[in-house]
């Protein structure tokens, strides 16, 4: 799918006043969609944020980090292969594309968040390697967070695969046993063997070895899994800000952030499996702060929006808690 609104993302990039000084070097990071998603954004608008940025005398890349889950983009090499598949190449771009916590998952930094869930964050060693970010971030539903936008994009985005793991150390499936047909399929995909097939011939998760990544969950094609907490769902939603509070403070003041508002689907880019669309598109929005940017995704989309879509996932915590940490 090429992407219908470039020139709109081209107004957008014309009024915005960067931070950037001619001849640095700008990361753009985004998501390229897992293997098997259809909803990612098409790779024409990162490349119209690479020739924005060359025209303006700097050096673009693209970045991303590996996974949890095993998948297309577990790996570095892997993801790099699922980006091309994705139309995310240098040819196209015009710019590099990089794995951001390096080709073996170790390129990382610690950075000390102060108070909370976390004494410090674990996140790609990214900081010394560009001068400046465009935080360019699709804007949808999710399943842990209600919805996905530019807090998501740093926190997630930026976390090591510890970080991510530490964040979704609450998340567990839990099996509704009238919807299975033992087809298997969580067993697969599982990438810790948590997952596994009972006496019964049911699958059963192993708690002590499930990291959370809730890959089962998003396979399942009977919708047999559910997402059950073992804390409450709004300590996901604290770690969540804490991460992006910490990467933010490293590149505020260097930053630009995009967020896209369209193929709006219940769930994020992760996601493999059917995935509505829950509102029309809305274009492009720029903003000065991570919290504004998605508070203000929201207002245009509609909050009742996210509501129905993910009705148990407390995502206004983002905001409150946000404010009470100084982010
Ligand atoms: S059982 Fe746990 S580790 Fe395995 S796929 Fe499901 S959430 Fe991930
Ligand atoms: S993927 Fe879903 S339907 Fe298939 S065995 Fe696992 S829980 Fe059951």
């Amino acid at each position: 799918m090429r992407g219908p609104y470039v020139q709109d993302l081209r107004r957008l990039l014309e009024k915005i006043k960067t931070p950037f000084l001619r001849g640095d070097r700008v990361g753009i990071k985004l998501h390229w969609g897992e293997k098997g998603n259809r909803s990612f954004l098409p790779p024409d608008y990162a490349r119209e944020i690479a020739l924005w940025l060359k025209e303006a005398g700097l050096s673009p890349f693209l970045f991303d980090t590996t996974v949890l889950y095993s998948g297309g983009r577990r790996k570095a090499e892997d993801s790099l292969q699922t980006a091309a598949e994705h139309g995310y190449t240098e040819n196209f771009l015009g710019c590099p594309v990089i794995i951001a916590d390096g080709m073996d998952g170790r390129s990382v930094v610690d950075l000390q968040t102060g108070s909370g869930h976390f004494p410090s964050v674990q996140v790609a060693a990214i900081f010394d390697q560009a001068d400046g970010y465009v935080i360019f971030s699709h804007f949808k539903g999710h399943m842990e967070s209600g919805f996905g936008g530019a807090i998501k994009n740093l926190s997630m985005g930026f976390a090591s695969r510890a970080q991510k793991q530490r964040m979704h150390a609450d998340i567990r499936p839990l099996l509704k046993a009238g919807l299975c047909t033992k087809c298997g399929v969580c067993v697969e995909v599982c990438p810790t063997e948590a997952a596994r097939f009972g006496a019964d011939g049911f699958p059963t998760y192993d708690l002590e070895i499930c990291i959370g990544c809730a890959q089962c969950i998003g396979f399942c094609p009977n919708i047999a899994l559910q997402l059950e907490w073992e804390t409450d769902a709004t300590v996901f939603q604290e770690k969540l800000i804490e991460t992006a509070a910490a990467v933010w403070r490293q590149i505020k003041g260097r930053t630009v952030l995009i967020n896209a508002l369209l193929n709006i689907t219940t769930e994020c880019d992760c996601w493999p499996g059917e995935n509505p669309v829950i509102h029309p598109d809305q274009g492009f929005l720029g903003a000065d702060h991570p919290t504004r940017i998605d508070e203000e995704s929201i207002r245009r989309v509609g909050a009742e929006t996210f509501k129905k879509a993910h009705p148990d996932i407390p995502w206004e915590r983002q905001f409150s808690y946000a404010r009470e940490i100084g982010f």
